[in-house]
């Protein structure tokens, strides 16, 4: 038995310390015998058949055998080649090992019989060769070929196919695979039991509907993706039916309330739309059922305000009301927003963040667990060990997304008086109708749907980055105007944590092409004092031109700013484009933004670039941005919570979602037990808390 591994370069390979093999495995998901009876294979090979020689096709994998006729060493250009060429009476073909473990040349002796899985293509002289094959010598060569084709299964390194193959095989034989579905329900949408369609997709038969397989409609695959979004739907529905099971303070209308007058003493009405998502959420608080509700509407839509008015609500009944956001900008702005807004109004409102003094930290703990405080807000130091309201009775979350489940369940906890806080999210990152009725089956959603009256929209420009100077003609004008400009350094690495050079860099620049303007700098990196101060002068007009990473993505307000430049556009995700875009427009201005990109741009990134110029809609954003990307990277696993659909794809499978929903609803209400062991078979390791 020989068999070529790997291909790794000659006297440099290298031994590196791999992770237990027992960690590399729960790194796949792979724990309990479902896990690996679920371990599906991303493809197949078929290695049922041989293909004369003479008929093999460049770009078309195939197997085929022969006889080693001539074996050569070659130098190149590159280093020494190894080369074999292998006949079989009705054409050759060559082998090809740019590197190669030494043995690779005994294995390939001239008149040695062998048998070659690859893909063929056109080599230099117009003949045919392979590049690494995978193949096979000796005895091994000579063995009956397999039955069905082989699967080819997600594996980290140093995890080999044919041990997974063989575990997979082994959990197939120990495990009681009964089906749990009602047979006819599964007749009635065409889909075969599940031991069957499992034994398929593990060993399909030779001659199974390869393309079905490869794109994932086969009737086995509909099973198993019909279980798995089932599983979901399940686990998240019970979610929800738990949670209605709690109790709640009825945070009802009193009137006339602090919310009236409140609402009074704004400069501005309310849009219909605030209006509409004001009185579903004031609906919800007055039920004893605790609210799970998140608020979906563009930046800009005014998403604060509906979360002020639900927070006195709470007030006015009596409760505290708590309101969270990611980071410690955005926690400050909201403080001061409801400081300003609620305090000639009587009402106490604290702030806590991690960067408080001891002293001032240990007042706010006090004022919150007195309930002389009436509103807190802060960042997930409001979640922190210490921190015990005397009556909370409404939880905030601004820009969920930023925060897992856990944190965001970390507000529900119970008080001493057994009622769990109504629980309010807020988004600007609009989520397609197909993820939210999938990932959010938990929650309810309300929509914002419409922009404050009197925005112009903001304009968007495409830049080459070789044009940098006329964009700083821009800058100088829109300050000449009394406006005020951001400026956002490019991403250089995945966080904008560590590398603060690019951005103190970019700011030095920018001051020094612009003498005339005072230019702030904030970045991930500072101290928190020092990011609030420049943000405060920024907010105040006494910064002009502020140049930031991507710390100013979320939620930040100043009317005043008028301009955004994104520098290095291409490399930014649409949503943050989006949010990055939203800062400005806010005010009665005309704003513009300037995407500044590189010439060298990709075809994925042009087209990027192009939804985000021709829309500001943050919807049609965001479906495309789902195109674009797939769900993984769109929703983020911290804020799903569950684990991702590995093998659904919402956007085939939207009917088989639709089914699913519908049967796990009914499920849960008939059958329980069956659904929660369904259920437990896909996700039993990942989702205890969900439901803890
Ligand atoms: P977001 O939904 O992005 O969080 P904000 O709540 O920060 O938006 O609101 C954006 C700006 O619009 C704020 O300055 C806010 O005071 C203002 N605003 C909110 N609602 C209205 C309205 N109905 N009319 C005019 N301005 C409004
Ligand atoms: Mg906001």
């Amino acid at each position: 038995m020989a068999a070529a591994g790997n291909p790794r370069p000659t006297g440099e390979i290298r031994q590196q310390k791999l992770d237990p093999l027992s960690v590399r495995l729960e790194r796949l998901g792979l724990v309990r015998d479902w896990d690996y009876a679920l371990h599906l294979p991303l493809r197949y090979e078929d290695e049922t058949r041989l293909t004369p020689i003479g008929s093999l096709q460049p770009g078309v994998t195939a197997q085929f055998a022969g006889k080693v006729s001539r074996s050569q060493f070659i130098q190149t250009g590159r280093g020494q080649q190894f080369c074999a060429e292998v006949s079989d009476g009705s054409g050759t073909i060559s082998l090809r090992f740019i590197h190669y473990y030494p043995s690779v040349q005994k294995q390939l002796c001239e008149g040695a019989q062998i048998r070659v899985y690859g893909e063929p293509r056109t080599g230099y002289y117009g003949s045919l060769e392979i590049v690494h094959p995978r193949f096979k010598t000796g005895r091994a060569a000579e063995e009956t070929l397999p039955q069905a084709l082989t699967p080819v299964y997600p594996a980290g390194e140093g995890i080999q196919q044919r041990w997974l193959r063989k575990r997979i095989a082994r959990a197939l034989m120990d495990l009681d695979i009964r089906d749990l579905l009602p047979r006819d329900f599964c007749d009635s949408l065409g889909l075969p039991g599940l031991r069957a369609a499992i034994e398929y997709l593990h060993n399909p038969p030779s001659g199974a509907d390869t393309e079905g397989l490869q794109n994932r409609t086969a009737p086995a695959w509909r099973r198993l993706i019909f279980d798995e979004l089932l599983a979901q739907q399940i686990t998240l529905r019970r979610t929800r039916l738990l949670n209605s099971e709690k109790r709640a303070p009825r945070l009802a209308p009193s009137s006339p309330g602090t919310a009236e007058r409140f609402l009074e003493s704004l400069p501005f009405s309310l849009t219909r739309a605030q209006l509409r998502v004001a009185a579903e959420t004031a609906e919800d608080l007055a039920r004893e059922r605790p609210m799970h509700r998140l608020i979906q509407g563009d930046v800009g839509s005014g998403k604060t305000v509906v979360a002020a008015l639900s927070a006195l609500r709470a007030v006015d009944a009596g409760f505290q009301a708590a309101v969270m956001a990611p980071t410690e900008i955005l926690a400050e702005q909201h403080y001061r927003k409801f400081r300003d807004w609620l305090t000639p109004l009587g009402i106490q409102v604290v702030w806590l963040t991690g960067r408080l003094k001891a002293k001032e930290k240990s007042a706010a703990l006090e004022e919150i667990s007195s309930g002389r405080a009436q509103i807190a807000v802060g960042t997930h130091a409001l979640i922190q060990e210490g921190v015990s309201f005397k009556s909370l009775g409404l939880a905030v979350v601004d820009e969920q997304h930023r925060f897992g489940v856990a944190q965001r369940l970390a507000l529900r906890s119970p008080g001493a008086s057994g009622l769990v806080p109504h629980l309010l999210m807020l988004s600007a990152t609009p989520i397609p109708r197909t993820l939210a009725m999938s990932y959010l089956a938990d929650l309810d959603v309300s929509v914002i749907d419409e922009l404050p009256p009197g925005r112009t929209p903001v304009i968007t420009k495409l830049v080459r980055l070789d044009r940098r100077a006329d964009v700083l003609g821009v800058v100088r004008a829109t300050a000449a105007e009394g406006r005020q400009i951001y400026w956002v350094c490019p991403l250089i690495e995945e966080s904008d944590k560590l590398d603060l050079t690019p951005a103190v860099r970019c700011r030095e620049d920018l001051a020094a092409a612009l003498p005339e303007l005072s230019v702030g700098l904030v970045h991930g990196a500072m101290a928190p004092a020092e990011k609030e101060a420049v943000m405060a002068d920024f907010s105040a007009g006494s910064t002009q031109l502020l140049v930031s990473t991507t710390v100013i993505e979320v939620g930040v307000d100043v009317p005043n700013a008028s301009l955004m430049v994104i520098e290095h556009a291409e490399r930014f995700g649409l949503a943050q484009l989006h949010q990055l875009r939203g800062r400005v427009g806010r005010g009665a201005a005309k704003s513009a933004c300037i995407l500044l990109y590189d010439a060298e741009l990709s075809d994925a990134g042009k087209e990027r670039l192009k939804v985000i110029r021709e829309s500001t809609d943050g919807f049609e954003i965001a479906r495309r941005d789902l195109e674009l990307r797939g769900p993984g990277e769109f929703l983020g696993e911290r804020q799903s919570g569950m684990p991702f659909l590995r093998f659904a794809d919402l956007g085939r499978d939207e009917a088989l979602l639709a089914a699913a929903g519908r049967f796990a609803a009914e499920w849960l209400r008939t059958d329980e037990k069956s659904a929660l062991a369904h259920a437990a078979r896909w996700f039993e390791p990942q989702t205890d808390f969900l439901t803890a």
